[in-house]
């Protein structure tokens, strides 16, 4: 997989393109490297194929946004595997990240998977739970330390559901398997069914002495204090998996994972969105019209900022590099984009007023100013 190329190469555009050029660009190429066109040429096949697939994944709009963040890896093993993300930066203790655990995606993390058969080790269903942080925490990464009821494997017994010193048995009605076959009587005649055994259950096995301590379900609730790293840029909706963490698995299955859902309390200037941080900055009309330095809040602190004299209301500023760190490359920032908001004061005192009726006169260049029906006339005369 690693020499897997770049889908926005393959299609020969650029990260920001829209659909309608990714489109566009992939129409191009599947008409140039079409089998038809191309006949008997396993190069041009190889590359049809590859235009085809980063085509499936760029047209759509979520598929699109997993590859930006994870790369190929967020269709390998389904996206969710076991062997978790290849690409992480920060080394794997702080777990994999998964997105939107709000939106749908996430139920079939959850949903199923365990196999259903019976008799054979079963692995531990997932937990999840859910950890509030600040907008602060959120941008440089915190420790949390969590309190969970789990289970565990029984150490008295070792998992086994039997007192030490003793072993379960075969089940005799079913010798093992579990299941057993009955003979139905219908009215199309007498019928061979399987159902599960009902002298263990379907555990193959039955317990004479149990366990005291797990009174023979080979596992105990215990409470567990699980440290949680919390990496710098993780954002709201995502979900941190601790693999293992989970309930304990059955007959040597493997344990569940754990999924710790991030909600971070918004703050009260900053508001993120992907990684960038956007903030409004009230100035005065007289900074707006003149000019001004003034400081500017940052979550690195204050940032000197030279306010340009003729700033208009809305006029944006675009701090580079000072948004939030990207979760899985913490060597990848957003910026920081600022809105002045320019302030029209509502108390004046009499000075103020005469000052400004005098700036009015002189913005007109002391001639007389044009009435407004010699402006209209003049509009309409062009
Ligand atoms: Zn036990
Ligand atoms: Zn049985």
């Amino acid at each position: 997989m690693a020499d897997k190329r770049d889908y926005y190469d393959v299609l020969g555009v650029d990260k920001g393109a829209s659909d309608a050029d990714i489109k566009k660009a992939y129409r191009k190429l599947a008409k140039k490297y079409h089998p038809d066109a191309n006949p008997n040429n396993k190069e041009a096949e190889a590359k049809f194929k590859e235009a085809g697939e980063a085509y499936e994944v760029l047209s759509d709009s979520q598929k699109r946004a997993a590859y930006d963040r994870y790369g190929h890896s967020a269709f390998e093993n389904g996206g969710a595997g076991a062997g978790g993300f290849g690409g992480f930066s920060g080394g794997m203790d702080m777990g994999d990240i998964f997105e939107n655990f709000f939106g749908e995606g996430f139920g079939n993390i959850f949903g199923g998977g365990s196999s259903r058969r019976r008799n054979g080790p079963r692995r531990g269903a997932d937990v999840q739970t859910n950890i509030q942080i600040s907008f602060e925490e959120a941008m440089f990464g915190t420790e949390k330390e969590i309190s969970l009821n789990v289970t565990e494997k029984c150490d008295a017994c070792k998992g086994t559901g039997a007192k030490v010193g003793t072993v379960a048995e075969n089940c005799r009605k079913c010798g093992g398997s579990g299941q057993e076959s009955v003979v139905q009587q219908t009215m199309f005649g007498s019928m061979r069914t399987t159902r599960t055994c009902s002298a263990c259950h379907g555990e193959g096995k039955i317990i004479k002495d149990p366990c005291p301590k797990c009174k023979g379900k080979g596992k105990v609730k215990v409470n567990k204090d699980i440290k949680i790293s919390i990496p710098k840029g993780i954002d709201n909706g995502q979900s941190i998996r601790k693999s293992g963490f989970g309930e304990a698995g059955d007959k040597g299955g493997s344990n569940g994972d754990l999924y710790v859902n991030i909600y971070v309390r918004p703050h009260k200037s900053f508001v993120r969105r992907e990684n960038n941080i956007y903030i409004d900055i009230p100035i005065s009309f007289v900074q707006a019209a003149l000019g001004d330095e003034i400081d500017i809040p940052t979550i690195d602190g204050y940032e000197k900022y030279t306010v340009r004299a003729g700033t208009q209301p809305g006029d944006t500023a675009v701090l580079r590099g000072k948004g939030a760190f990207n979760v899985r490359n913490s060597k990848s920032r957003g910026d920081q984009i600022v809105t002045f908001k320019v302030q029209v004061p509502t108390k004046l005192t009499e000075r103020q007023k005469e000052l400004l009726r005098e700036f009015s006169g002189e913005s007109s260049g002391g001639k007389k100013s044009k009435s407004f029906g010699e402006k209209v006339k003049d509009f309409f005369n062009e």
